[in-house]
């Protein structure tokens, strides 16, 4: 593949941007990397791993002359990077986040867009509970969905350019609105993260009473579904805080299904349990 951007800029040197970077390098799509995260130990760590081509001092400096920029810190973070970068940016470069969340995001950093500049939003919808510079890994947005969130700045030929990038970092791309991304994203991904996490709440608040016993005997039923709940708590953080409305709609229906459920096992009503099993299952087995 030949070199889409001379100069890629990346904001935050976590788990996403690392990853990035060696998917670049991989593809061969990016001319020169630079890179800078906020805590001096990130970027030394960054440094020492040759993990981009340059690690800068700041965030000004890292998207001097940089063709394409990526924001890539947590949710909340994502207004005040934009600020600070927005006098460095030179025109004709196009601004990126791959932030959870979008309808928040747009509205935190679109305000700070300078003139002459694009803002495209991207979500590779891949990740794992790993965080920080040294967690990243080449292959992880292979045959993984990369949902491309125009805004009202994006013109036709970057969106087509950045989506051509996305899919030779190894993702699959696909056209969103920010209002439908965040509903999706509530039901396939940070409503599972809250239920993840509130699960090991459970059995920790339990294990108190049972002497640690049932952290300790923990099943595979449990490790596989409450995984995610070791991912980073300020990222998650600032999703809930982000995607509120989406959330706690997704959050009333399953607190529904859950009574339901609840009021079946009460009255001992089988059938109704088989049925919903026998259902879900199917389509649970539909995704791969
Ligand atoms: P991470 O914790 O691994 O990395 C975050 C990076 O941002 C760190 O390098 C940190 O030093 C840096 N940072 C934090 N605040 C900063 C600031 N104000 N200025 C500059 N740098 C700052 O996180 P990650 O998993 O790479 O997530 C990054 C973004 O990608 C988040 O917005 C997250 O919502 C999104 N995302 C994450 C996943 C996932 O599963 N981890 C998947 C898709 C999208």
């Amino acid at each position: 593949m030949s070199v889409l951007y001379k100069r890629v800029a990346l904001i935050g040197l976590g788990l996403i941007a690392s990853s990035m970077s060696l998917a670049m390098r991989r593809a061969g799509v990016a001319g020169e990397i630079t890179g800078y995260a906020r805590s001096v130990e990130t970027r030394n760590i960054a440094r020492d791993l040759g993990l981009v081509d340059h690690v800068c001092e700041s965030a000004a400096d890292a998207v001097k002359d940089a063709d394409l920029v990526i924001l890539a810190v947590p949710v909340g973070a994502m207004g005040a990077v934009m600020q600070d970068i927005a006098p460095a940016l030179k025109k004709g470069a196009v601004v990126s986040d791959v932030g959870s969340v979008k309808k928040d995001i747009f509205a935190s950093v679109l305000p700070h867009l300078p003139e002459g500049v694009e803002f495209i939003g991207t979500h590779p919808m891949a990740g794992t509970e790993h965080s920080g510079p040294t967690s990243g890994f080449a292959e992880l947005f292979d045959n993984r969905w990369c949902l491309i969130v125009p805004t009202e700045t994006s013109s036709d030929a970057e969106i087509l350019r950045l989506e051509t990038f996305w899919q030779a970092l190894g993702a699959n791309t696909k056209h969103m609105d920010a209002d439908h991304h965040d509903l999706v994203c509530a039901v396939v991904s940070h409503t599972p993260h809250l239920i993840a996490y509130t699960m090991v709440g459970v059995a920790d608040d339990l294990s108190r009473v049972t002497d640690q016993e049932v952290i300790e005997f923990s099943a595979a039923g449990f490790r596989d579904f409450t995984r995610i709940a070791a991912s980073d708590p300020t990222m998650w953080r600032d999703v809930f805080l982000s995607n509120k409305e989406a959330t706690l709609e997704i959050l009333g229906r399953f607190t529904e299904e859950l009574f339901a459920l609840q009021r079946a096992i009460r009255q001992g009503d089988g059938d109704h349990l088989h049925e919903y099993f026998t259902r879900t299952r199917a389509i649970r087995r539909g995704i791969v």
